[in-house]
């Protein structure tokens, strides 16, 4: 890539752990189990060590084959049901995760989005599994500035050590607060279906930028997400090109030209849009 200048990819999380910001999800893996394995450890192996999954998606014990040659070097992020949300139920849930991991602890687990239990009864659990050393951090997914503020505000709450939130071109709603919330509160935001879903990558405007850099509309998706600091895309890409190409994103510095390019296709959000959740 002709921008040689290299950027610094780290997050840190609240409790100083440190990841590369750009991940590997694992939504709808399971097809092409074997294949889906080496592409997780080549990601791995190329610095790509937080990997995400839920018990939603069943992808656990995959993530846990995938990982146990290196299981130290690995974030694992996991995520409990909103209908399992309850203190028993996310204990339960949590136990259940551990099992199917095939491990002793997750690194950050997650309430996957809101639903009709109290979150300080999640929270409960939360801090509880923390203590007992079953999770090292945990956080939220789906969740608006206004419950952010709510979490905060429980016992506990502020032990919160991330939000994970779509964020792609085409829904760029969270830069209209939560992100700068989140920049205040030092806390890492985690951004899914930053390709959104692989169906962005034909755009003419994208095609341009990457053809300037002799990189892919892909990377240059990827190079946008992680253009701000605290930011991690959990990218999911099922064979080992794919993974290749998304970790040659990391390189990948865009201009001041190609961001004005990117804002004038895919517009940045002028009024306040809620999140949109599972
Ligand atoms: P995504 O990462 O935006 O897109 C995945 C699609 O992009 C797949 O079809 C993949 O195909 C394709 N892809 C990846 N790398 C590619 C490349 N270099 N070239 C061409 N195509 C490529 O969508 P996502 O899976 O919805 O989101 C990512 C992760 O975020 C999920 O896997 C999950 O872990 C997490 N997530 C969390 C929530 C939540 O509520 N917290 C919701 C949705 C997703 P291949 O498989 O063929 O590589």
């Amino acid at each position: 890539m002709p921008n040689g200048q290299k950027k610094e990819h780290r997050v840190t999380f609240p409790n100083g752990q440190q990841v590369t910001s750009l991940g590997q999800g694992t939504y709808q893996m399971g097809r092409r189990r074997q294949e889906e394995i080496k592409a997780l450890r080549r990601g791995i192996d190329l610095g790509l060590t937080l990997i995400d999954t839920a018990e939603m998606y069943g992808t656990e014990e995959l993530v846990g084959e995938a990982v146990r040659p290196c299981r130290d070097r690995v974030f694992i992020v996991s995520k409990v049901l909103p209908s399992h949300a309850s203190y028993t139920g996310t204990k339960r849930a949590c136990e259940r995760s551990l099992q199917r991991l095939g491990t002793d602890y997750i690194d950050l687990y997650l309430l996957h989005w809101i639903g009709s239990y109290p979150f300080s009864e999640t929270v409960r659990a939360l801090a509880e599994l923390q203590q007992e050393g079953k999770i090292r951090q945990w956080g939220m997914s789906n969740l608006d500035v206004d419950d952010m503020e709510h979490i905060l505000s429980l016992p506990h709450g502020k032990d919160c050590a991330a939000d994970q939130v779509l964020y792609n071109l085409c829904d760029r709603g969270i830069e209209y607060d939560l992100m700068s919330w989140s920049k205040q509160h030092t806390l890492p935001l985690m951004a899914y279906t930053p390709l959104g879903e692989g169906r962005l990558r034909n755009h003419p405007a994208l095609q341009e930028i990457a053809h300037r850099h002799d990189a892919t509309p892909t990377q240059v998706m990827l190079a946008w997400v992680m253009r701000t600091a605290g930011i991690i895309a959990i990218p999911k890409a099922g064979c080992v090109a794919h993974v290749e190409e998304n970790a040659r994103s990391l390189e990948l510095i865009l201009t001041d030209e190609d961001l004005g390019e990117i804002d004038k296709a895919f517009p940045p959000p002028t009024r306040k849009i809620r999140l949109a959740g599972w």
